[in-house]
């Protein structure tokens, strides 16, 4: 895990074509705010900002977690929960494109419109997005797939991500997967293709991670989701799932649990590894060491 994990680097300053570079912003689910922030254990809501120049989700949780100077001018919501999807804090940074399923567009202009009325600044174009239809953004083709979570909205689908980027020594093609509870048949058999295998996965652990048995929570993942899934049908190295070498799947959106990261890593099953908030990784095509 290791040589994935880029602690501490100036992922700005990262050769572009090296691989694809993720910074955790915040690694936890809805359930942190009661938490201080001053705690071992605290973690934001789940943010991550992509090669330094775009975000999937963002709210005022994550802010302090942006490299100095660094104000990406796109997010791409996977869905409305206030832990993913803040207008406010995507006006106060100059946020001027946001991507974001076509069923909550005109609760998101909505939205957007009263906090501009509400701390000033301009509201970002909203991009509407449909399942499995991919879309180009400054070189990265990115697909919309269906996440297994219930927002709320009647019109709205939760949406998780495959984020394509061509490197010069190949591509990396990451999931990312909050909030779902494990993966529709349309992700394992759209996304997962053995053409266009994914290198690289970040999925929700929001249930207890220790717990024995799988997805009892209807709307999310716990770590034995996780581990089920990788270990049967995407087994790395099968075709459809196609990491380098020893590259963990990372696990996000943690649950609100009173353990410290080292008792996760200790009992962690092999093959997981927990993200945690200003985690940084750099996912590398296949086949570069
Ligand atoms: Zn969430």
């Amino acid at each position: 895990m290791a040589s994935f994990a880029a602690a501490g680097r100036d992922i700005l300053a990262a050769p572009p074509d090296e691989g694809l570079h993720v910074r955790f912003l915040g690694s936890g689910s809805a359930c942190w705010e009661r938490e201080p922030r001053t705690s071992k254990i605290f973690r934001r809501y789940s943010s991550v900002l992509i090669d330094g120049s775009f975000l999937i989700d963002y709210t005022w949780m994550a802010a302090d977690m942006l490299p100095d100077g660094c104000r990406p001018k796109t997010i791409i919501y996977t869905h409305s929960h206030g832990d993913h999807y803040d207008p406010k804090a995507a006006v106060r940074l100059g946020v001027r494109d946001v991507y974001l399923q076509r069923g909550w567009l005109e609760d998101a202009r909505r939205d957007f419109a009263k906090a501009v009325s509400e701390i000033g600044g301009e509201a970002p174009t909203i991009h509407p997005l449909d399942v499995c239809v991919p879309f180009s953004l400054d070189g990265y083709e990115i697909l919309p797939l269906p996440g297994n979570h219930w927002t709320g909205r009647p019109h709205e689908q939760a949406l998780i991500y495959k984020v394509s980027k061509h490197c010069a020594d190949g591509v990396v093609r990451l999931l990312y997967a909050t909030d779902t509870s494990g993966l529709m048949s349309t992700v394992f058999f759209h996304g997962f293709t053995k053409k266009e295998p994914i290198t690289a996965v970040i999925m929700e652990a929001t249930g207890n991670p220790l717990q024995k048995f799988g997805a009892l929570n209807i709307s999310h993942s716990t770590a034995s989701t996780v581990n089920e899934i990788f270990t049967s049908y995407l087994k790395p190295g099968k075709g459809r799932y196609m990491p380098s070498p020893g590259q963990p799947v990372y696990l996000t959106h943690i649950g609100y649990y009173e353990w410290g990261q080292k008792t996760f890593d200790d009992e962690m099953p092999s093959g997981l590894a927990l993200a945690h908030d200003g985690l940084e990784v750099i996912f590398k095509p296949i086949g570069k060491a």
